[in-house]
């Protein structure tokens, strides 16, 4: 999304409202998939007169990515505090600054910045999810297995576990 700042560069001082819908390409966040949906932006903007712009905004999103137990999907909300400051030029003492040429403001750094603030470090479908079993893989929400029964771990992966110690003492 981007933002015409024109009126903004000329009047300095004078503070402008806008609302935005911004749109972010899925990323990767702690090796995780992660993908806002919904993203929305409100708030205000001005120029400081050095012909910087200064903007604040409240963004709301969706957040969708995978529950860090049992893999399955999860959406979380997401409400984020945008106060970004652009210029014209990179500020080598000012790595926090966002740049921007002729009129054109672009909302999706900043906006994707925030929002990565305000994740959680890991998703959970649901607070006690159990997870899969390490032996078989399976939805423990869904499905039992007797794998963990008695400490007796037998199961397809138990013999690659050996074979991995193993091949570690060599
Ligand atoms: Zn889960
Ligand atoms: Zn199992």
């Amino acid at each position: 999304m981007t933002l015409d700042v024109g009126r903004a560069l000329k009047n300095p001082g004078q503070v402008y409202p806008f609302q935005a819908s911004v749109t972010l390409p899925e990323m990767e966040v702690l090796s995780d998939p992660v993908r806002f949906e919904d993203i929305r932006a409100e708030g205000e903007f001005f120029c400081t007169g050095d012909h910087r712009v200064s903007l604040r905004a409240q963004v709301g999103a969706t957040a969708h990515s995978r529950c860090c137990r049992c893999l399955e999907p999860v959406q979380v909300p997401v409400e984020a505090r945008v106060d970004a400051i652009f210029a014209k030029e990179p500020d080598p003492d000012d790595p926090d600054l966002y740049t921007f040429e002729g009129n054109a403001v672009e909302l999706e750094e900043p906006v994707k910045d925030a929002l990565l603030l305000e994740l959680p470090l890991q998703f959970f479908c649901k607070p006690d999810c159990k997870g899969l079993c390490p032996v078989c893989g399976v939805n423990l929400n869904q499905e039992t297995c007797s794998c963990q029964e008695g400490n007796v771990v037998t199961g397809p992966f138990s013999a690659l576990k050996d074979y991995v110690l193993n091949n570690e003492e060599v």
